[in-house]
């Protein structure tokens, strides 16, 4: 049997465009005084500690949390708006996006009180950067096949094993990593992983580089041996992380960040064209927009079902599909569409660098937070497909 989609009607409130105005007007003060530039490739991937907490003391991180956690008790779409622009903007929020986007969450509902005061205030503050250590050597899609080791011993785990592919792990102070505490049993192959809060500082962690086709530091190796993790720093139930691991993938997956990475191309497209373009670039450039709008409308339906206490998990794994595979293709169609704008001094210069640059980065929006074809599992299962 085929469970039916919901895609909520939902639209951003008429208090977001306030708070638009007020994220832009914060922008171009920003870039004003030079903290970053929207035209430069990559610049959106990089961090700047003073820059996140100049974002925090705003209230922007965390926003949609408990006061006592150092939250503003905003909504899920407010938090939506704040994203899209410093996205649009390409601003540098390394430092603190994922731990405002899913650690600070997962913390919140998983971790002990004394532990969500310490950590979740100077998350909010723009203070601290948070890594995520699933993936490893020979199990990525596959997470049940971790084999990264969690030794019981006195007050505490040893931990021992490797995990890859680890963003922000050479920056970060802390990591929310699945470790083995058990083998998995024949009747579930899903038991025996938990979740841990790792200190970064911790002796016994050796973080090593990994470059990406950019020439980029993004992600790196993160190598264990004997470090310890105090009891405390478990999340949730031992053995059990499988069951927290499905309702974190919703908020993962169904940001605007999912599809606005190579947006910036868009952009200098239009600025390239001119306001009298062809026939053919403005009906290629139509189609682009409408596209994007649709997706935007995905995305802010599920978030607005994120504020409504559901776990769309289905419909933020579409968002993540066709928002991936749209941005991925992004950079192959300006250049189709930009073959015939005349060659005036400066007009092109920008448009081929980004062009250069979104080319690069593009394979890696279909793998990273969950490829496409594992994606097309998820909703498959979960339409009752499969
Ligand atoms: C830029 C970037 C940043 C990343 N950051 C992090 C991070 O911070 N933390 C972290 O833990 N990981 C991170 N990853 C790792 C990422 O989550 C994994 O690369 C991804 O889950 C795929 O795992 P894999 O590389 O082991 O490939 P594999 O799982 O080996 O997959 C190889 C191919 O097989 C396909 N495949 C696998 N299983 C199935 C299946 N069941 N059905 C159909 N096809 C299948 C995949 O779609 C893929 O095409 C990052 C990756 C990238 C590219």
């Amino acid at each position: 049997m085929t469970t039916a989609l919901e895609f909520d009607q939902i639209r951003l409130p008429p208090e977001c465009d306030e708070l638009r105005h007020e994220v832009r007007a914060f922008l171009a003060d920003e870039v004003a005084r030079g903290t970053f530039d929207p035209h430069r490739p990559g610049h959106g991937d990089s961090h700047s500690k003073e820059f996140s907490q100049r974002i925090g003391a705003k209230g922007w991180i965390g926003m949609t949390w408990p006061k006592k956690y150092g939250g503003r008790e905003r909504t899920f779409l407010e938090r939506y708006v704040v994203t899209e622009e410093f996205r649009v903007a390409n601003a540098p929020v390394r430092l603190h996006f994922v731990a405002d986007r899913q650690s600070g969450p997962i913390l919140m509902k998983y971790a002990p009180e004394h532990v969500k005061m310490d950590v979740l205030p100077r998350i909010c503050a723009g203070e601290v950067c948070f890594a995520i250590g699933m993936s490893e050597p020979n199990s990525g899609s596959d997470l049940f096949a971790a084999k990264t080791k969690a030794t019981k011993t006195q007050g505490g785990w040893l931990i021992n094993g490797t995990k890859i592919w680890t963003s922000n792990a050479h920056i970060a102070d802390y990591m929310i990593a699945l470790f083995r505490t058990s083998p998995p049993t024949k009747e579930n192959r899903r038991h025996g992983l938990t979740q841990f809060l790792v200190d970064m500082k911790t002796p016994g962690i050796t973080v090593n580089p990994v470059f990406q086709l950019t020439g980029m530091h993004d992600f790196n190796e993160v190598v264990f041996q004997d470090a310890f993790m105090p009891d405390d720093h478990v999340l949730g139930e031992i053995d059990g992380a499988w069951k927290q691991a499905t309702s974190e993938l919703a908020y993962e997956r169904s940001g605007p960040e999912r599809f606005l990475e190579t947006f910036y191309v868009l952009v200098e497209l239009v600025r390239a064209l001119g306001d009298k373009p062809d026939v053919r670039s403005a009906e290629g450039l139509g189609r682009l927009v409408a596209q994007l709008h649709t997706l935007r409308r995905m995305s802010v339906s599920v978030n607005g079902m994120l504020q409504a206490g559901k776990e769309p998990v289905v419909e933020g794994s579409i968002v993540k599909d066709m928002g991936t595979v749209w941005e991925q293709r992004l950079p192959n169609r300006v250049r189709e569409l930009a073959a015939f704008i005349e060659e005036r001094e400066g007009n092109r210069a920008t448009l081929e660098e980004q062009l250069r640059f979104a080319t690069m980065i593009a394979p890696k929006l279909t793998i990273q937070g969950g490829t496409t074809e594992v994606l097309r599992g998820i909703i498959a299962r979960g339409m009752g497909l499969r």
